[in-house]
């Protein structure tokens, strides 16, 4: 958003309370690489130029790019600046932080989507003598305690955690809930290649039927291994990992409970990774796109009757760690534009209040606004009825 309002003349200034990157440098676990491969983060004006396109940045070269980003656009970053508020006044917004007050026309919130781990209610029931901590807290296997860890949510967060950890020696119980499988490689491409190149992550927010259950939709469960290969809940029962169900609670003596709908979750990811498979493969045919024959992957392997339940106080469990998902932190905004979920409400990132615009959220313009290489298309656009904005302003001023 900086660079499109360089582009405009726009005079602007970014404020960021930590460093430059600071969800990645202090939010993610140690080993986690991007599940994009290296030439799919695209920023207006700046693309990968090294030798492995089809690669995964490991976490500090995450932290390099967008840092070498943001020196490349010589972006107004203003760091160690938190904002603790913000109000509207008569002629725009009154930004309060740490270092001062700012006094802005018009506002992007762009502080994030996955600012706070989601925990179901119950988690507090997890006996004292079991660790707890979330994904955003998780760094590696080695701090965590010998024995067995139940791992909870299996999107890309939770099956890469879980594969590492069962890989330390620690077995792991993961409880799965809704998930959407998919291969790394399909036909020999990227399946990222595929969603970019046949226009499924370019698919926009006001042709979905309903947007509100798509941006609730979890991320596929993908992960970007050197190897690049499929981490998929038969990868992860193949090396020992066991599965359960969705967790449904924990009682008042330490047991967990898990819904008995492993082998519906499962099958209906299954059918909705062969759906997109389908879609693939009739793009694939339509646009003479010369790859390997198509195929389809083995069903999920499930247990005859995985367990029900799981006694936290045995001794077996050691740590649980949450996987269940992230929300934003909009507890500094004080103007009126939250839903009752705590959800700004917007139109495609342009929020129900004059000269406020939203970026990063979840299918926020298009499915890749989740993305790194969805920002750049939401910037521009944003970009533009923003400048419309303090364009008509201005003549209403004049
Ligand atoms: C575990 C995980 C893995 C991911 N993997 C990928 C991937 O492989 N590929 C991909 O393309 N995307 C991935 N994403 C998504 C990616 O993180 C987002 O697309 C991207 O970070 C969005 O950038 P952003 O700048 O909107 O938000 P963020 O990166 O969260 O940046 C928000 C910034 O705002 C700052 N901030 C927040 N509150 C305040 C405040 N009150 N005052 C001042 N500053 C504040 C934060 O410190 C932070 O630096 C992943 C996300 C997660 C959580």
């Amino acid at each position: 958003m900086s660079r499109c309002l360089s582009e405009r003349a726009i005079d602007h200034a970014v404020l960021e309370r930590g460093e430059v990157a600071h969800s990645w440098r202090t939010e993610r676990w140690d080993s986690l690489r991007l599940l994009t491969p290296n030439w799919q983060s695209r920023l207006p004006g700046f693309r990968y130029r090294g030798d492995d396109p089809d690669g995964y940045r490991t976490l500090p070269e995450v932290i390099e790019f967008i840092g070498n980003y943001a020196k490349a656009i010589a972006a107004p970053v203003h760091t160690g600046t938190t904002v603790t508020s913000v109000h509207s006044t008569d002629t725009g917004y009154l930004v309060r932080t740490g270092q001062g007050d700012w006094r802005c026309r018009a506002l992007v919130l762009a502080s994030g989507a996955c600012n706070i781990a989601r925990l179901p209610a119950f988690a507090d029931r997890v006996p004292a003598a079991v660790a707890q901590l979330t994904a955003q807290q998780y760094r590696n296997p080695a701090a965590l305690a010998d024995g067995g860890v139940l791992v909870v949510g299996a999107a890309a967060s939770g099956t890469q955690i879980a594969y590492e950890i069962h890989r330390s020696g620690r077995p792991v119980v993961l409880s799965v809930g809704e998930h959407i499988r998919a291969p790394r490689v399909y036909r020999g491409k990227d399946l990222q290649w595929w969603m970019d190149a046949a226009g499924v992550l370019d698919e926009r927010y006001d042709q979905i039927e309903d947007i509100g259950r798509a941006r609730r939709v979890p991320s596929l469960q993908l992960a970007g291994t050197p190897d690049r290969s499929t981490l998929d809940l038969n990868a992860l029962s193949a090396i020992g990992v066991r599965l359960v169900g969705r967790i449904a609670g924990i009682s008042a003596d330490g047991r967990a409970q898990f819904a008995g709908s492993l082998r519906n979750m499962c099958a209906l990811s299954d059918l909705k990774m062969n759906r997109l498979l389908d879609l693939i493969d009739e793009w694939a045919r339509a646009n003479g796109v010369a790859a390997e024959p198509p195929h389809r992957l083995p069903a999920t392997r499930v247990e005859e009757s995985p367990p029900l339940g799981l006694d936290l106080t045995s001794g077996e469990i050691k740590t649980v760690v949450w996987a269940t998902g992230y929300r934003p932190d909009y507890s500094w905004l004080q103007v009126p534009v939250l839903d009752r979920k705590g959800m700004i409400r917007h139109d495609g990132g342009v929020v129900e209040a004059p000269g406020l615009y939203l970026m990063g959220g979840p299918f926020m313009r298009r499915r890749k606004s989740t993305l790194i290489d969805g920002a750049g298309d939401d910037a521009r656009e944003l970009s533009a009825h923003l400048a419309a904005y303090l364009d008509a302003r201005a003549r209403l001023r004049a």
